[in-house]
């Protein structure tokens, strides 16, 4: 199979999803990442359309990538001007950078409802546009807007501003489906029309409206298409674009297309998630071959058949992605899923049938307190060493107090009222007893600010630990404010993520154990990770 170019646009269509906003240092970090994943092209942005985007070029230019070259972004002449003339264009050609891609309208339709011009002045607009970058020595990507809605309402049209694009120089035509509403089997078709027009390579450029980006992408690239563009954890307008993290293992693990190294592929868990993080949006778990879900088996039968033959419920070896299986625990499975998941937490103690049912029983208890372990490992593993008779805690609880009080400041009703809370914390860490205050913007915030004061004269480097996701459910409804909470925890050191659980009649206490049992988790990670 021919060789495929990756085609990042995070920096631009991904900053277009609802809820992302990234500054300039957020851009170059993200595009150094991208540098290391081995995407061949990085779109940093449109800089006639925003000072940050110039900016970011500017700065860009100290960035020394080894495998990426930069691309800016920006759209054809306007109606009835010239090129040289037009500020977007002339910002591309300033962006310093040697490749650029410039977008122009390819369906008839949005030509003359939309743009509101000629069908012949938008070819024009086409072709001057692309020549005047060809005349500054730069390489020029087109991009085809509204290729396959318009292919399918004038495809004649569709294909003349295809040819006309081509005439002008362009080194590759990007056929989008910008709509995202194609079907795999109508992208083939246009794409191999597409590609009787000229000797032009071809692009993709879809969205995920239809749920059928990665699919569209692999259809164009099986009808012979080498360019393919997307977003990492597939972010972008709407519902987002082709997400790069699947269609890089795709085409690698699937089709054979050496688009990336094997070390390369093995980043890529990491870089989703480390855009994410950037991108201030919790990791979807959920996500094929990145997600922390996409290898966690839960079933009895399935983590026992897992045992026997890793192969057997699982398309890849998670490791390829950088990802790595999980083993859920919960009431649904035996004996056998928790003695895998003692092994998978190295533990050198071989729970035998009958510790392994004992530790099952416990489950079963802390189950029907409303402890739930299928997706709180770290609570689970926690569970496991404190077990172990020669367990040492890194710090003990002696009690806590949390105090809430609501107060109006001013007269004013609305604005000035504001509540506090702060929270008193004692533990006990080897023999010294620590006793801190805190103040928090609520009562679990106070209290984990109090505990973290307490606990980082000992163990300082546990200011890495970030709290990402809190959340709380009521288990029995019925019951209103009397009923069982239960607490989930996800922790961040900036490269691995953990969850943990609490539950209680008593959200402040349910609080307390996740949170407990998250800097616990980390603090007897790092002791293995520097003992071993
Ligand atoms: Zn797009």
């Amino acid at each position: 199979m021919s060789s495929v170019l990756l085609y990042d646009t995070t920096l631009r269509d991904g900053t277009q999803r609802e809820g992302i906003s990234f500054s300039v240092v957020d851009k170059l970090h993200i595009a150094r990442k991208l540098d290391e994943l081995g995407v061949h092209f990085i779109e940093g942005g449109w800089p006639g359309s925003n000072p940050k985007d110039v900016e970011f070029f500017d700065k860009a230019q100290s960035l020394l990538f080894s495998h990426s070259r930069l691309v800016a972004f920006g759209s054809t002449r306007r109606p009835g001007a010239k090129a040289e003339k037009d500020a977007n264009l002339l910002a591309l050609a300033d962006a310093g950078v040697d490749v650029v891609t410039v977008v122009g309208k390819n369906s008839a339709l949005q030509v003359t409802q939309v743009l509101e011009t000629t069908l012949e002045e938008n070819l024009s607009m086409i072709a001057d546009s692309i020549r005047y970058l060809k005349a500054k020595g730069l390489t020029v990507f087109f991009d085809a807007e509204h290729f396959f809605d318009g292919f399918k309402t004038d495809s004649d049209y569709a294909l003349r501003c295809l040819t006309v694009a081509a005439e002008a120089g362009a080194d590759c035509l990007v056929l989008c489906d910008t709509n995202g509403g194609t079907l795999p089997d109508e992208i083939m078709a246009a794409v191999e029309a597409a590609g009787g027009v000229s000797d032009v390579p071809l692009g993709i450029h879809a969205h995920n409206d239809a749920e059928l980006a990665v699919a569209n992408t692999l259809a164009a690239v099986k009808a012979g298409v080498g360019q393919i563009q997307g977003t990492i954890n597939g972010y972008g307008e709407r519902c987002g674009n082709t997400n790069l993290c699947s269609i890089i293992p795709d085409l690698k693990l699937k089709m054979g297309i050496d688009c990336v190294t094997d070390e390369q592929l093995a980043e890529l868990t990491e870089v989703s998630h480390y855009v994410s993080e950037v991108a201030n949006l919790v990791p979807d778990t959920f996500l094929p071959y990145v997600g922390s879900s996409a290898f966690s088996h839960k079933g009895g039968f399935h983590v026992s058949a897992m045992a026997k033959w890793e192969g057997s419920y699982q398309h890849i070896d998670p490791t390829q992605v950088g990802n790595r299986r999980r083993v859920l625990v919960s009431e649904l499975s035996g004996k056998r899923s928790i003695i895998y998941k003692a092994k998978e937490a190295g533990l050198d103690l071989s729970l035998s049938g009958k510790d392994a049912q004992k530790l099952l029983d416990q489950v079963k208890l802390l189950e029907s307190r409303g402890f739930q372990y299928d997706n709180a490992e770290a609570s689970f593993e926690l569970l496991i060493q404190r077990a172990k008779p020669d367990y040492q805690p890194p710090f003990e609880l002696v009690d806590f107090m949390v105090v809430v009080e609501k107060r109006r400041r001013l007269p004013t009703r609305e604005s000035l009222e504001e509540s506090l809370s702060e929270a008193m914390v004692k533990v006990r860490v080897g023999t010294e007893i620590m006793h801190t205050v805190a103040e928090g913007n609520g009562p679990v915030n106070a209290l984990d600010q109090a505990l973290r004061k307490a606990l980082l004269k000992f163990y300082p480097s546990l200011a890495q630990v970030k709290l990402v996701d809190y959340k709380v459910r009521i288990l029995e409804e019925s019951t209103g404010t009397e009923s069982q909470v239960r607490v989930f925890i996800e922790s961040s050191d900036g490269v691995d993520e953990w969850r943990t659980v609490g539950s209680s009649a008593n959200i402040i206490e349910a609080s307390w154990l996740a949170l407990a049992d998250g800097l616990e988790y980390w603090l007897l990670k790092q002791k293995t990770r520097l003992s071993g």
